[in-house]
């Protein structure tokens, strides 16, 4: 066995296979890499005179009496009684439907109980506890120790998980060492097989936190590491020098009906300054939805084309892409250099006022391959489609990040020289987070909205006053508005997405879904209005022609879920009602509102919630009040830790790193650590095993 073997191969895990498939587990690395997400300690064995209610505690003693019956009420249930008592006393145990308990515990066997005991009629009780018979050996794995609990899966608890990971511990030699012996010892970590055993199987305390820094310190490391590399890479590179002058920009502003905002500008700044030079550019524009990201981005493709360079500006969806060709022409009309847009099922080249649009795919990629286009707003087909640029100076992409150093390379196959690339996102990341998180990237930051955006009046709607906002909507669209419903779920699931629940057992009960709400809407609520549904199960199409009936007015209300485009901009419509409002991060709350206000008429957010707690209530109520994306998302991320804040599918960065990403000296150690390695040896050869699993690493944060 090693750690690439496939879990498909072991015999005692093959009835597991689907649920681990489920997981995200087909190796027996990824089975070891699958840390759990807390403990329980059951490690003090009590005495049972000693238990004390509400309590996790192991008590071990010898099973009385076990017997299971059906319950009286309710003949599918069964009730599994047993007596167990040590030298102190004894207590009464309860299990609920698992009457194949009495198969392998029996009368007088030894056995551990782990729970946490209730008082009932005046005596402690256990219900369904963990439990574990006492083996020659005398060791266990589920009781009378910390015990791991993992991310389950329905079907595969953390009981199962251990046992697979006992199975795999048994038989897989120790595992070798990754990280460079200097770099355990500065910053005295475990060896990664000793850590490996503590984090599944700790013995105390220390052993977790030894183990767990071991795991957040080599992901902070790696990450860095990756980032110097990068940056140093791309130093290495040479890239046109695309000299944009002060002058240049201002004949460009002056020509837009509003000034841009002093962070517009900074921005717009450190761009030119950086196109200028002959190292590659690679700047990350971060910014509100609505904050003016596109104008700085297409100002600067408009100035580079001036002096003769192409610029391709990339985005996530054609809708976004034939926005953006709108945007273009719309404050760029007298630009005579050529503006194409390419998506699946457009063509269009822009020469100046009196030019034809219309064009077919072949004159689009020759005018783009003879250089006659300047720039080219497409989709990511323009990466598949094989083009030649004959010019290429600046990459922009619109709506990502972390993607763009893939995409630069399939763009860039052919040309000898780099071009610039800006990507840009109005994911608010805190600060803090984003320098570490995209530390290969410069960062410029737009922190306000233009002067004349409107605010969005933002409630929390009480669940007694939703007749009154139905009505106030049907108001509104007779007024010719339209208006977003999102909803937390596309369905009313058997607990489907729930099926990874968190230790932590959220009720899921009673979400409201998108079905369900387009239902109702339509069926009861508003009968003679058009509602359009939107979510992720739908086919790119689908959701593209509804998004489109939506942006041209054919549809009133759209349900949908968080899917709706960050980009998007449909500016007549005026109300954003949240559903299960308390089920979303501030931040994402707060972009949800950004897709509203966005016209000339007043705008407003509803926040719907069924919780009735008050930290829900003042969480919501921040969004009303946030000045910034950027300053709710350092409060979120204060409330909720950054595993719930930035899901690991956008940064590709495990919870644990996550959670370490909140501590600056563990950060700058890391980085002191990547530092001293590319220094030794920036190629890593003395370090192959190093190499190999960095490599690991880029794969997974690139999403490959
Ligand atoms: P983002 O892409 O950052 O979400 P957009 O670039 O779509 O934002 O800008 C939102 C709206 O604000 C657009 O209609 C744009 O024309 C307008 N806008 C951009 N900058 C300014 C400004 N400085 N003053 C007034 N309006 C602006
Ligand atoms: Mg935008």
């Amino acid at each position: 066995m090693t750690l690439e073997t496939p879990l498909a191969d072991i015999p005692r895990a093959k009835r597991f296979l689907p649920k681990l498939e489920k997981l995200g587990l087909s190796t027996v690395r990824d089975l070891l890499w699958h840390l759990p997400s807390r403990y329980i300690d059951f490690s003090h064995i009590y005495q049972i005179k000693d238990l004390k209610p509400e309590v996790e505690a192991t008590v071990r003693g010898i099973i009385q009496s076990i017997n299971t019956r059906h319950a009286w009420r309710n003949r599918r249930m069964t009730i599994t009684n047993a007596v167990v008592s040590d030298e102190t006393g004894s207590i009464e145990i309860v299990w609920f439907n698992q009457p194949y308990l009495t198969q392998t515990l029996k009368q007088d066997k030894e056995i551990n109980i782990a729970g946490t005991a209730t008082l009932r009629n005046n005596k402690l009780l256990f219900t369904n506890p963990a439990y574990e018979l006492i083996t020659s050996g005398g060791t266990t794995k589920h009781t009378g120790r910390i015990v791991p609990i993992y991310p389950e899966t329905k079907g595969l608890t953390s009981k199962g998980i251990r046992y697979l990971i006992q199975i795999i511990f048994d038989t897989l030699p120790p595992v070798a060492e990754t990280l460079p012996e200097t770099v355990l010892e500065a910053a005295s970590l475990p060896d990664l097989n000793t850590a490996l055993h503590r984090i599944h199987f700790p013995k105390t305390q220390k052993d977790i936190t030894a183990a767990r820094k071991r795991f957040a310190f080599e992901e902070l490391f790696l990450l860095q590491l990756h980032n110097l590399l990068q940056r140093m890479q791309l130093a290495s590179q040479q890239s046109p020098i695309i000299s944009v002058t002060a002058s240049d920009i201002h004949n460009l502003t002056a020509r837009l009906p509003f000034n841009l905002t002093a962070s517009q500008q900074e921005a717009l700044n450190d761009i030119t300054r950086d196109i200028g030079r002959s190292q590659p550019m690679n700047r990350f524009l971060q910014g509100d939805v609505g904050s003016g990201k596109t104008i700085v981005a297409a100002l600067a493709a408009i100035a580079s084309a001036t002096h003769g360079y192409q610029i391709t500006f990339m985005v996530p969806t054609s809708i976004l892409a034939q926005q953006h060709y709108k945007t273009l022409l719309k404050f760029f009309s007298y630009f005579e250099g050529g503006i194409g847009l390419l998506t699946h099922t457009d063509a269009r080249i822009y020469y100046g006022e009196n030019s034809t649009t219309n064009t077919t795919k072949k004159e689009l990629t020759d005018a783009i391959e003879n250089g006659t286009l300047k720039i080219i707003i497409g989709t990511h087909a323009l990466i598949q489609k094989n083009i030649t640029f004959s010019n290429l100076g600046l990459i922009i992409i619109d709506e990502q990040h972390r993607f763009g150093v893939n995409q630069r390379a399939a763009l860039t196959k052919s040309g000898s020289t780099t071009p610039h690339f800006l990507s840009m996102s109005a994911t608010p990341i805190p600060r803090t987070l984003s320098l570490t998180i995209f530390g290969d990237l410069d960062i410029s930051l737009i922190t306000e909205l233009p002067k004349n955006h409107k605010p969005v009046t933002t409630k929390v709607v009480d669940p007694n006053k939703r007749q009154a906002a139905y009505i106030f909507i049907k108001q509104q669209v007779r007024d010719g508005r339209q208006v977003f419903v999102v909803c937390p779920r596309i369905t009313a699931s058997e607990h489907s997405d729930a099926d990874i629940l968190d230790a932590r057992k959220r009720t899921w009960l009673e979400v409201r879904n998108v079905e369900e709400e387009h239902e109702k809407l339509s069926r009861t609520i508003f009968p003679d209005l058009r509602i359009g549904m939107l979510h992720g199960k739908l086919s790119a199409e689908e959701k593209n022609e509804i998004m489109k009936q939506f942006t041209q007015g054919n549809i009133d209300i759209l349900v949908s879920t968080s899917v709706i485009e960050v980009g998007i901009d449909v500016p007549n419509a005026t109300i954003m009602m949240i559903e299960g409002a308390e089920r979303f991060g501030l931040a994402q709350l707060y972009q949800f509102r950004g897709r509203v206000g966005r016209g000339e008429h007043k705008s407003y957010c509803l926040l719907f919630t069924d919780s009735h707690t008050p930290a829900t209530h003042t969480r919501l109520a921040s969004v009303a009040r946030a000045k910034n994306g950027f300053e709710l998302a350092e409060e979120d991320l204060k409330l909720r830790g950054p595993g719930e804040f930035l899901g690991s599918s956008q940064t590709g960065m495990p919870d644990i790193a996550m959670q370490a990403l909140q501590n600056p000296e563990f950060i700058k150690d890391a980085r002191n650590a990547a530092q001293a390695i590319v220094h030794k040896d920036r190629t890593l050869t003395i370090y192959p095993k190093l190499k190999k699993r960095l490599e690991r690493f880029t794969q997974r944060v690139h999403g490959e």
